[in-house]
């Protein structure tokens, strides 16, 4: 009867906050005002949803238990929940059987797409075609959204310089600057109008360094400067910030010794501190358990308060705040106030995404119909895809492939695989749901096809948890592969890297081409030298005898649900690449780091040409393939870099231009390139930092003048201390089509 009275008690006066004419920040007290402190700590706990959760729950591990806190309002997210069937069965006890009915919020790793995929991100930075990525990013919150989702866990962000991290498949490559205006785009790509029932909100992730893990080794510690930290990690947080990200995701790493989780320093003083950050933080999966494995928390009950003090608003799925908090709190070793500032950030996001207006209003099963796979996403998937393909290498006029009288040989099992092309972190997708290569050349009826396997990429399971395994050693299919090759026009071989071995703990100490298929291009080569090597891979490979010998390479990633039909696109020239490197490929695994953006060493053999007498021995000191290049089927002239002001002061905007003229044949687009060098300073500055760029697209024979704008924000530099300067004195300018290739100037800042 208690409680009765009680529910009944509490429903009359809890309605306050469902005022849609009050201001959030009102309805937000109000709730408040009637949540108990269990309630409160139950907003800051987020549980997994693996299984399916319209049935019962699973016996023996803890769904029963989740059940039952979901019950009580001591859950206020779920994750990796999908579908709208799904989504109302939670949404429904959360709304309709707690005390105060707040609704879930849904998280999900919408990474590159939610069932039509989109190009993993890595090859999406590769465009460097903002619209095109915030399209992307709206068509995969369309569908997640349209699935029942309100909370995408991306866009990442870690800035990485070590393609041995199997992660850089979900970043943006190894610069802030072009990191900052992906992170942004991707940011407003999902989020839109938060209010509307087709965005999402993001989630700036992983705050922060987690792309500096040392030797590549994913989790690893995070040993880095603070020029490395304010420099190169911080500016696209900074950036997703300003662009008004509703929540930040920590991460597993510590730095410099302490777990990101439990960092104040990170989340307190920078991001809710100088930054204003007034969206929630949630942990990274069992982050904050994690305190106590690296030494950093004693217990559960430590690792709650040192996260909490951290700045971490929301646990997701370590189980701590949930039964620790509490207790914390009431033995007053945890302020009242910092629980309440972690749930007034967690519910203003909730009624912002218009939850508590409508708690049901992602569950629309026809709406989830129409929209999941439909023709328009597709259509810009595939978009998405093209634009997202570099043209490594183009000699001996094998591409654009002739659409006529060829005889074509099309090798490697990557080819005919409809799995692996999807990549990594595509957890709402069905494995044989991409295009292939070979379906895609299909298409093109001018010319003879043939297929080879040629070697087998992969034995064993693949799968996002389990670990690619390699065959090594058969080379049965070598035979039939150059027999066939041997009387072809031109061979196409498809090779690189499994979908699965990129990704979330998947990192390498090799970035050559996994298995024998080395041994393959080697083998076919010796039959024919017309090779177009099409590179399918997560992260930057280190492909030495393959930039020497094969005459065209064709960088594809793993492009998603059309990748067949945009690599044959590409190929047959009705897509003429327009795609740049975001991450400098090495030429072995020795050179990693490697990245354009780096100091100057005090040994130079000539500053001017970038030529260091530190040097490796036994390799160039170039990467194999610069950041910022990339091909066309036709070619950009520059010419006439000017500068409007040669002195100009503090504060004043300095024009830079360039004149671009399209010198081949065919129309085309061009990725504009802009980098300084500040020369000297109170602190070393890169050799060349990018500061500008811009896709411009230029008919055959065109010539246009494209002009950038350098103003304080692009001139200045973050101290030791995290302040930032601009500093009088000569600045560089470079300006071209990679990060190599440039014309040069100076000026003088007063
Ligand atoms: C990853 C996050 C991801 C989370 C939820 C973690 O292992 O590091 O990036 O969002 O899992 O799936």
């Amino acid at each position: 009867i208690f409680t009765l009275f009680t529910l009944t008690s509490m429903n009359a006066q809890n309605k306050a906050h469902l005022d849609k004419k009050k201001p959030i920040e009102e309805r937000i007290s109000l709730l408040m005002k009637e949540m108990t402190l269990e309630e409160k700590v139950g907003q800051m706990n987020q549980y997994n949803g693996f299984w399916d959760v319209t049935g019962p729950a699973p016996k023996g591990g803890n769904a029963e238990l989740k059940y039952e806190h979901l019950r009580k309002g001591w859950v206020g997210s779920m994750l990796t929940v999908r579908g709208v069937k799904e989504v109302r069965a939670v949404q429904k006890i959360a709304v309709e059987e707690t005390r105060l009915g707040i609704p879930l919020i849904i998280g999900f790793d919408v990474i590159h797409g939610y069932k039509t995929l989109s190009p993993i991100p890595l090859a999406e930075a590769a465009s460097w075609d903002l619209e095109a990525i915030k399209k992307s990013a709206q068509i995969a919150a369309d569908e997640a959204s349209a699935s029942g989702i309100n909370w995408t866990f991306g866009p990442n962000m870690d800035i990485s310089r070590d393609a041995r991290w199997g992660r850089v498949m979900e970043g943006a490559g190894e610069d802030p600057y072009l990191g900052s205006k992906v992170a942004v785009a991707r940011v407003k790509g999902f989020q839109g109008n938060l209010a509307d029932n087709n965005t999402i909100a993001a989630c700036a992730k992983h705050f922060a360094a987690y792309g500096f893990a040392e030797a590549g080794l994913d989790y690893n510690t995070v040993d880095i400067s603070n020029s490395t930290l304010y420099n190169t990690v911080l500016p696209p947080f900074k950036a997703a910030s300003e662009a008004g990200v509703r929540t930040m995701m920590n991460s597993f790493n510590t730095l410099n010794g302490v777990p990101a989780t439990g960092n104040s320093f990170l989340q307190r003083d920078i991001l809710k501190g100088k930054w204003n950050f007034n969206g929630f933080v949630i942990s990274d999966w069992a982050s904050v358990r994690e305190m106590i494995t690296h030494g950093f928390a004693k217990d559960e009950a430590e690792a709650a308060l040192k996260a909490i003090q951290a700045g971490s608003d929301m646990d997701m799925e370590s189980h701590i705040y949930v039964a620790e908090l509490v207790k914390l709190v009431n033995d007053k070793k945890v302020e009242v106030a910092l629980v309440d500032d972690a749930v007034k950030r967690i519910l203003r996001v909730k009624f912002e995404l218009g939850l508590f207006d409508d708690p049901y209003k992602y569950c629309d099963e026809k709406r989830e119909k129409a929209t999941i796979g439909n023709k328009a996403n597709n259509d810009g998937v595939l978009d998405m895809a093209k634009k997202s393909i570099v043209l490594l290498k183009n000699e001996g006029n094998l591409l654009p492939l002739k659409k006529t009288g060829q005889k074509i040989v099309l090798i490697g099992s990557l080819a005919n695989d409809k799995t692996s092309p999807l990549g990594s972190w595509r957890i709402a997708s069905d494995d044989n749901t991409a295009v292939s290569v070979l379906e895609g050349m299909q298409q093109y009826k001018g010319n003879q096809l043939q297929y080879e396997k040629g070697t087998e990429l992969t034995i064993g399971k693949t799968t996002f948890l389990d670990e690619v395994v390699f065959n090594t050693t058969d080379t049965s299919g070598f035979e039939s592969a150059k027999k066939a090759a041997s009387t072809a026009d031109v061979v196409i071989m498809v090779l690189g890297e499994h979908g699965f071995q990129s990704g979330e703990g998947r990192s390498r100490t090799n970035l050559d081409l996994p298995g024998n298929q080395q041994q393959l291009l080697e083998e076919i080569y010796k039959v024919n030298k017309n090779i177009v090597l099409v590179l399918n891979n997560g992260r930057p490979l280190a492909l030495p005898w393959a930039a020497e010998h094969v005459p065209a390479i064709v960088e594809a990633w793993q492009l998603g649900t059309q990748t067949g039909n945009a690599v044959a696109q590409v190929l047959y020239g009705d897509y003429n690449p327009s795609g740049k490197l975001p991450m400098s490929f090495p030429r072995n695994v020795g050179q990693c780091p490697i990245y354009y953006n780096h100091f100057s060493t005090g040994r130079p053999i000539d500053s001017d040409k970038n030529v260091f007498w530190s040097h490796y021995s036994d390799v160039e000191k170039t990467p194999l393939f610069a950041f910022g290049h990339g091909l066309s089927y036709t070619t950009f002239g520059y010419k006439n870099l000017q500068i409007d002001k040669l002195n100009p002061s503090k504060g004043e905007t300095v024009k830079v231009s360039v004149d671009v003229t399209n010198t081949g044949n065919v129309d085309g687009k061009e990725v504009v390139q802009l980098y300084i060098r500040d020369v000297t300073a109170s602190l070393s500055r890169p050799v060349k930092e990018l500061k500008g760029f811009e896709l411009v697209s230029l008919k055959k024979g065109e010539t246009k003048t494209i002009t950038f704008n350098l103003t304080d924000a692009e001139l200045g530099f973050y101290n030791n201390n995290g302040e930032y300067l601009v500093e009088a004195g000569k600045f560089k300018i470079f300006v071209g089509t990679s990060s190599t290739e440039v014309l040069e100037s100076e000026f003088e800042l007063k």
